[in-house]
């Protein structure tokens, strides 16, 4: 099987998908904020080859716009419409396949969503492919019903420009971009976890619409903390993808699962999800922390060149060190040093699709 290298959308992005699936291994889908980490983000998947998944919450689309943009709404659309097109741009030189992709949208959300496909029908009639490859909705605070006919509404729009969406049953604990939810350490933490029937009920109402994948809580968390207050179990989504085989006579992992708050996860339960048919692992804060701990040394270890340009004792100027692609750059490496270590785990390395 072999895709032209670019970003993958339709009949291409499902292959992709099944090819993981297939595999037992998934793709990193790594939370950008602007050209430095979408490019490091390529970097590591070409570098890897592997195919990777860019994406952007709301507030990492508003920081690609600028955030001393006036209309906080207006960046957030038109700085996820300016990411895309940076990455259609390149992602074909860097010789891999890329899935752009819009992270988490609670119902406040749901306009940018809308705003976006509204983009990808323009850049669709002009190119015959959408801008994103898929987006998600997370209503996962709201009944199953109203959660799932709405995800039904965005994805008929979606279907018919070869888009897929992601959706989100269950809870994922705390917080992405201020959408997310409290974890109480001493609360029943049954809601973190997703109920098969829901699954299920999705499956029946989506599938015959368009292409769809399910973000399922299985005691995942957004964010590092302490461990202990939730357990992973990984065999949530075994009995999700057992319930609709059995309902449905369908092959094995008929569903597209999705693992969000990958970052400070065991890796044996990363491992065991893989075989579940989890495609897309999210990651973010460990990648936040890897870019800012590069930056934090290279500052600690030339702290003169960042309060003076010419040293005051002998006179040296520190235009080379204080030069900000020499520390965006220290970033961007500590960033690709963390994503070798995701695209180990998820087992993509050597698996691009694209030739
Ligand atoms: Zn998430």
């Amino acid at each position: 099987m072999a895709l032209k290298p670019g970003v993958v959308s339709g009949e291409d992005y499902t292959q992709l998908v099944n090819a993981c699936k297939d595999g037992g291994y998934a793709l990193a889908a790594v939370n950008c904020v602007g050209t430095d980490s979408v490019n490091a983000v390529m970097e590591a998947a070409a570098r890897n080859n592997s195919d990777v998944i860019i994406q952007f919450s709301n507030g990492g689309a508003q920081f690609y716009a600028g955030q001393g943009m006036a209309d906080g709404f207006q960046a957030k659309v038109l700085g996820a419409v300016s990411a895309a097109h940076h990455v259609h741009l390149l992602a074909e030189y860097y010789g891999i396949c890329v899935v752009l992709h819009t992270d988490h949208a609670n119902r406040k959300l749901v306009p940018w969503v809308d705003a976006l496909i509204d983009h990808s029908e323009s850049y669709y009639a002009e190119k015959g492919r959408p801008l994103y490859s898929s987006h998600m909705l997370d209503l996962s605070e709201e009944a199953i019903d109203d959660n799932l006919n709405e995800c039904a509404r965005v994805l008929r729009r979606m279907a018919a420009l070869d888009m897929s969406l992601e959706i989100e049953l269950g809870i994922t604990g705390g917080e992405e971009d201020g959408v997310g939810h409290e974890i109480d350490a001493d609360a029943d933490n049954s809601h973190l976890y997703t109920q098969p029937e829901d699954v299920l009920k999705a499956y029946e109402l989506l599938s015959p619409i368009g292409h769809f994948s399910v973000a399922a809580s299985f005691g995942n968390v957004h964010g590092v903390y302490k461990p202990g207050n939730v357990q992973l179990r990984p065999e949530i989504l075994l009995n999700s993808q057992a319930l609709v085989t059995e309902r449905h006579n369908t092959a094995k992992n008929p569903l597209n699962l999705v693992f969000h708050g990958g970052s400070g996860s065991e890796k044996a339960k990363i491992a065991e999800a893989l075989t579940y048919g989890v495609f897309k692992m999210n990651i973010d804060t460990d990648t936040q922390f890897a870019f800012s701990e590069a930056v934090g040394k290279y500052v600690m270890d030339n702290a003169k060149a960042f309060t003076h340009q010419i040293d005051p004792e002998d006179g040296t100027p520190y235009k080379k060190q204080y030069d900000p692609r020499k520390w965006l750059r220290a970033g961007e490496q500590g960033f690709i040093t963390r994503l070798d270590e995701a695209i180990a785990d998820l087992g993509s390395a050597g698996k691009s699709l694209a030739k």
